[in-house]
């Protein structure tokens, strides 16, 4: 049995501020039934050892590093049988507001040294430096915040092998020569072929310069990467790692998203009783104060940031609200989207609802009671929306990028028999407002419609096979070892 440490910044339900949770919670849970013994590390932040504290939990060590005293905990990820290692050290960790973020939504000022000692933690417990008595085969490191863990592993003798998969290539941890000088990393490191970058620090560049392989979360944005339009300038470096290098599709937890038994509907449905989604629908309209008749409503979820489109959205909403469409918006983000999106709310109650903020029963509802879900999204690595939509029956609008074009199949690509929702090429608002016309007319013709929903409602979005590749991924390190 393989021993895997996933090292990670977010997990669901303890703490989460995007899909990176959603994985580091779905996929160690799919492995753990699936010969292997992994155990998930992350921050003791005051909702994880508030977690831990109800599930029960046990010191394991106790360390000084520098000057951070550190205490490490063990308990259980909630709901599963998998081991979570906490790596609780107050002063740096014991704050309000999100992981990276105070309440203002500025990044905490000294997130560098905050996840460099996470990272030293991991190293220092997966090589057994903290005799633990468990050693790990495989580190399993999760964008940024963890990928200096490679870097601390690189030079130890019986090391384990390191994976790092990259989530979202937008955020590298970017940080001063100042910073790196006081983080005290050796200067061999300063170097562009190590962890400099432009004259910054880049923790990014530990993971994809230092793992053993580089992973993604979906084939598409692996090779999306390795050009100049996707690869943020490290796309050299991944060219030249390219053979390291691959895509696993994200998988989602299909016992949490389920229509036949989701716990935030009042109504279940399968692909063989769709009727019960129209009442989801209808009950939806009612919550959100839309008018409830049956015009075609649009969903959306998620960050308001330019990476989702967000600006393509804004420019179909007009002429879709002629049409006498709806849309039930979910999110939070940048006030120059959340702005004029609340003006459209406010001068369209009865066809825009714009809900600011986080909130999961909701997330379940619109996606369960929208007929179609938007995702625009400039680029997307892999994006979770999309499969949940395509297993609620609610069929997908997505830009042909990433992930997006890995899970959703057009008609004009399937010759209409596998199509499961609508692509478009072209990065621009007019291309999107095609799409969505063309999805329109699929919808007016409800048997069209309805095979449409069966197709997406009959995939395997699960983890089971996804995992697999995991498995044979961490297999192919220790075999080369
Ligand atoms: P990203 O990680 O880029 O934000 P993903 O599609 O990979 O995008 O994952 C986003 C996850 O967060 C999904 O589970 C989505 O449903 C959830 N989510 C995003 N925003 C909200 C919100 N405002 N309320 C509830 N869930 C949200």
């Amino acid at each position: 049995m393989k021993r895997v440490l996933f090292v990670t910044s977010e997990v669901y339900p303890v703490i989460k501020t995007g899909g990176l949770a959603d994985v580091s919670a779905s996929l160690p849970e799919a492995l753990s039934r699936q010969d292997c013994d992994i155990q998930i590390m992350l921050p003791g932040y005051p909702a994880a050892l508030e977690a831990a504290r109800t599930a029960g939990s046990r010191r394991k060590a106790r360390l000084s590093i520098g000057q951070y005293h550190v205490t490490l905990w063990r308990t259980r990820l909630p709901g599963t049988a998998v081991s979570l290692w906490l790596v609780d050290c107050p002063a740096l960790f014991d704050r309000p507001g999100n992981p990276y973020q105070n309440e203002e939504g500025q990044d905490w000022w000294d997130n560098a040294h905050r996840y460099q000692l996470f990272c030293r933690v991991a190293a220092m417990m997966a090589s057994g430096q903290l005799g633990l008595g468990w050693t790990p085969d495989i580190v399993h490191c999760n964008d940024w915040q963890s990928a200096l863990v490679p870097v601390f592993l690189d030079h130890l003798p019986n090391r384990p092998g390191t994976v790092f998969t990259i989530h979202n290539l937008a955020y590298q941890g970017l940080f001063s020569q100042e910073t790196f000088r006081a983080m005290g990393l050796p200067d061999s490191l300063w170097r562009f072929d190590r962890l400099e970058f432009h004259d910054q620090l880049s923790f990014i560049k530990g993971g994809l310069v230092y793992a053993d392989r580089i992973t993604t979360v979906s084939p598409t944005y692996a090779l999306e990467i390795q050009t100049p339009e996707f690869g943020y300038g490290l796309d050299g470096l991944l060219r030249y790692r390219s053979d390291r290098l691959s895509g696993i599709l994200n998988g989602i937890d299909t016992r949490i998203w389920n229509p036949s038994d989701d716990r935030y509907l009042d109504f279940h449905y399968g692909p063989d009783s769709l009727s019960n989604k129209s009442q989801c629908k209808a009950r939806l309209q009612q919550q959100l104060g839309l008018e409830v008749n049956g015009a075609p409503l649009f969903g959306s979820i998620g960050r308001l940031v330019e990476q989702k489109g967000i600006d393509w959205l804004l420019a179909v909403i007009p002429p879709l609200l002629e049409k006498g469409c709806q849309f039930a918006i979910l999110g939070s983000g940048e006030p120059r989207y959340t702005d004029p999106l609340r003006a459209l709310a406010r001068d369209h109650p009865e066809q825009v609802s714009l809900t600011v903020g986080y909130d999961e029963p909701l997330a379940h509802r619109i996606t369960a009671g929208a007929d179609m879900f938007l995702m625009p999204s400039r680029f997307e690595p892999c994006g979770l929306n999309q499969m949940f939509s395509l297993r609620y029956g609610t069929i997908p609008v997505v830009h042909a990028v990433g992930g997006l074009k890995d899970t959703v199949v057009d008609p004009g690509q399937a010759a209409g028999s596998r199509a499961t929702g609508f692509c478009f090429e072209r990065p621009n608002e007019d291309a999107f407002l095609h799409a969505i016309d063309r999805a329109l007319e699929y919808y007016s013709n409800r048997k069209q419609w309805r095979h449409l929903q069966r197709n997406g409602m009959a995939g395997d979005y699960s983890w089971k096979y996804r995992a697999r590749e995991y498995l044979a991924l961490y297999q192919s390190i220790l075999t080369e070892q």
